[in-house]
């Protein structure tokens, strides 16, 4: 690292601060990404020269808009709508939205910015956004959450598009909400215009493998780790936190590749079945039931749940955090590291703090960073833009091949660009140096915009 280049990221983080005033989650993304970027600047002096890093830092547009609604007593809601558009160097914004009440402008601006670069690193052409609400659909009837849906998407309506920005899921946002974002949608414009929202129903222009595809890539991010150090999932212990989307197909998939899945939890405890999970089981409690972690240890012998506890107190060799932000800090990475865990594959966004990132990457183990571990779900909802674009609908077997090509490619890009900046095997300043670069040369191209 030049000092030159330290001291811009310095001013550029400090500015950063000031202009995004108690964002927190924001700045934790931005440092991240920022502390990989000191041997790129100093290769490449144009990026200071014409501001990139500064540009790339700062939203494109910022959407904020008042939510209102009427539950099933009669009573009015009202909730707060954002949609951060972030950088359309690459293609349409593109990014999930996340229904939970602790959404805020600080966690729509974090999830975006990643999504920026994790989208750069699938190699495909889409630009970064992200957006949600504070709503909380927990213990809302199926109604209320449609009227909510359809009240969210009366204002947002006017902001998306197939070629503009393009919504998926998130916490909180499931196919339920999707199919009435879509319905709504459809309904304002008059136009039956598949490619605006991805991770649709599949007898409505969805994609097969978009629902599994999140879990199903942090999955294999996580064999292809492991694969560079000659060693496999084949009969590993596994951890993996959550029990939504991303975490029950990341507990599939590495079932299906031998390893045994010992623990997932949910925000009231976690669930520890030494036999491993039994998938069907927790499919029927979480996806049909919209059940708890806690129905699934009453109906498991061999399962025992753990109140209020968090399941990183079970030690595994391999980790997939699947549940939300900053949910692995220093001495839970420690106590993990201490339990003999030799793998780290992101499947939730920045779901390790950085200083339990340092933890794990001062013991040797290999770390996967979520915009490289969990990009398999947005590289599938490119698939499913492509197939909406064609009118095609492909099998399983194809569009699965696709995504672990995907992943394995991801993967390699980030290997190389760590090589190539000077810290092989880091794929934290891998994965941000490539994504970071890819924006940039598309940014430069584009002139001052
Ligand atoms: P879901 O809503 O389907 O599931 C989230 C799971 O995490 C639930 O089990 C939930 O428990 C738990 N959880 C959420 N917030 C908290 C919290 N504050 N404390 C403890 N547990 C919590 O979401 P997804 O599976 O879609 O998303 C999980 C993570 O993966 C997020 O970080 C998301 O950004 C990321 N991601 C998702 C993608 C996707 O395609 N869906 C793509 C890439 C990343 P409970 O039910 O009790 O709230």
């Amino acid at each position: 690292m030049t000092t030159d280049a330290g001291a811009t990221i310095e001013a550029i983080y400090a500015d950063v601060l000031r202009r995004n005033p108690a964002e927190r989650e924001f700045h934790q993304a931005v440092r991240e990404v920022l502390g990989s970027l000191a041997p790129v600047l100093a290769r490449h002096p144009e990026y200071a020269e014409l501001k990139t890093v500064e540009r790339i830092c700062e939203p494109e547009r910022q959407i904020i808009f008042r939510v209102p609604w009427t539950d099933d007593r009669g009573e009015v809601q009202i909730d707060r709508g954002f949609r951060v558009e972030f950088n359309s160097a690459l293609g349409p914004y593109k990014g999930g939205l996340r229904f939970h009440p602790s959404v805020y402008l600080g966690i729509v601006k974090f999830l975006g910015f990643e999504q920026v670069f994790k989208n750069a690193l699938t190699g495909m052409p889409i630009g970064g956004g992200k957006g949600g609400s504070d709503f909380d659909p927990k213990g809302r009837s199926d109604a209320e959450v449609m009227r909510f849906c359809q009240s969210f998407m009366t204002e947002l309506y006017r902001h998306l598009g197939e070629h503009t920005d393009v919504p998926a899921g998130d916490i909180g946002v499931g196919g339920r909400e999707i199919g009435y974002l879509f319905g709504q949608y459809k309904r304002i414009t008059n136009r039956y215009e598949s490619g605006v929202l991805t991770g649709k129903g599949l007898t409505w222009g969805g994609a097969r493998v978009r629902t599994e595809a999140t879990g199903y890539g942090a999955a294999f991010f996580a064999s292809e780790m492991l694969a560079a150090r000659g060693t496999s999932l084949e009969g590993r212990t596994v951890v993996v936190s959550g029990s939504g989307n991303v975490a029950l197909y990341a507990v599939e998939k590495v079932t299906q590749r031998g390893g045994r899945v010992l623990a997932c939890s949910d925000s009231n405890g976690y669930v520890v079945d030494e036999a491993g999970l039994d998938l069907q089981v927790l499919k029927q409690v979480k996806e049909v039931e919209r059940g708890r972690v806690s129905d699934y240890a009453a109906r498991v012998p061999t399962a025992r749940h753990v109140a209020g506890g968090s399941v990183w107190d079970v030690p595994c060799e391999v980790a997939i955090p699947s549940a939300t932000q900053n949910e692995i800090d220093a001495a839970r990475a420690a106590a993990l590291v201490r339990g003999g865990c030799v793998a780290v594959s992101e499947g939730a966004n920045m779901p390790c703090t950085p200083e339990a990132v340092a933890v794990f990457q001062d013991a040797g183990v290999a770390f996967g960073p979520g915009k490289a571990a969990n990009a398999g779900g947005v590289a599938t909802s490119a698939l499913e833009m492509q197939q909406n674009a064609s009118r095609d609908s492909w099998s399983f077997e194809h569009t699965e091949a696709r995504l672990q090509q995907i992943m394995h490619d991801i993967h390699a890009r980030c290997a190389e660009a760590a090589e190539e900046y000077g810290a092989p095997g880091d794929l934290v300043l891998g994965a941000n140096a490539a994504g970071f670069i890819r924006v940039a040369e598309a940014m430069h191209a584009h002139g001052i915009v």
